[in-house]
C-alpha cells in the first residue's frame, strides 16, 4: 500500500517542486543521471517516441554520439549533457512528456530522475534529499527545507509509491533468487 514505506526523515523533510513557477528544471541541467540496465532498455527501445521532441541540438549529438555518456558514475552509464541540459531536456522532461501522454509519467524516465528527491542512503534507507542531510552535495534550493513550508510526507507521495514498488519488486526478486529448487 502506498504510503507505508519507511522514509527515514519524512516528518521533518519539506519539498516543493517549482518547475515553470521561478525554476527552469535546473535538476535536468548538467545533471546526467545514472542509468540502470532496464532504464536504457527502455529508452533504447522507445527512442523513436522522444527523438521528434529534442532540441535541435540534443538530436544532431544523439545522431552523432549516442545519448549516453562516455563516463560512468557508480559503475553505471549516464546520460549526456548537450548544452549544459540534458539530451532529454526541452522545456521540461521528453521522457516525462512523452509517458504523461501515454498515461504514465513514470514510464521511461530514469529511476533516478523518477524517485527525486528521494534516494537511498548507504544503509539502503529511503530519505528525502535536503541540504545538511547524508552529506547533500547538490546546492538545488528546493533541497532546502528553508525555501519552502510544503511537507515533503505531502508533495512527495508519487515518488514514495514509486520508491515502494521498488522496493517491493527488489524484495519480490530477491525471495525468487532464494527460493531453493523444488
Ligand atoms: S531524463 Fe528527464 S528528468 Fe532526467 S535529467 Fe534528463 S530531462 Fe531531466
Amino acid at each position: 500500500m502506498a504510503g507505508s514505506l519507511p522514509v527515514i526523515n519524512l516528518s521533518e523533510a519539506k519539498f516543493e517542486c517549482v518547475f515553470g513557477r521561478g525554476c527552469e528544471g535546473i535538476c535536468c541541467a548538467n545533471g546526467r543521471p545514472s542509468l540502470y540496465p532496464e532504464d536504457q532498455q527502455q529508452i533504447e527501445g522507445n527512442l523513436h517516441k522522444f527523438y521528434p521532441q529534442l532540441r535541435p541540438e540534443a538530436r544532431a549529438v544523439v545522431d552523432k554520439h549516442g545519448y549516453i555518456n562516455n563516463r560512468r558514475k557508480l559503475g553505471l552509464p549516464m546520460l549526456r549533457v548537450v548544452g549544459g541540459w540534458c539530451v532529454f531536456f526541452n522545456q521540461g522532461c521528453v521522457l516525462h512528456k512523452v509517458g504523461a501522454a501515454e498515461g504514465d509519467s513514470y514510464r521511461y524516465k530514469p529511476a533516478q530522475c523518477a524517485l527525486f528527491p528521494l534516494a537511498r542512503n548507504a544503509k539502503d534507507e529511503w530519505y528525502v534529499r535536503q541540504h545538511g542531510y547524508e552529506d547533500e552535495e547538490w546546492d538545488l534550493f528546493c533541497l532546502n527545507p528553508q525555501a519552502s513550508p510544503v511537507p515533503a510526507a505531502q508533495s512527495c507521495k508519487d515518488e514514495i509509491a514509486l520508491a515502494q514498488r521498488y522496493t517491493e519488486e527488489e524484495q519480490a526478486l530477491a525471495e525468487y533468487e532464494n527460493k531453493p529448487p523444488s
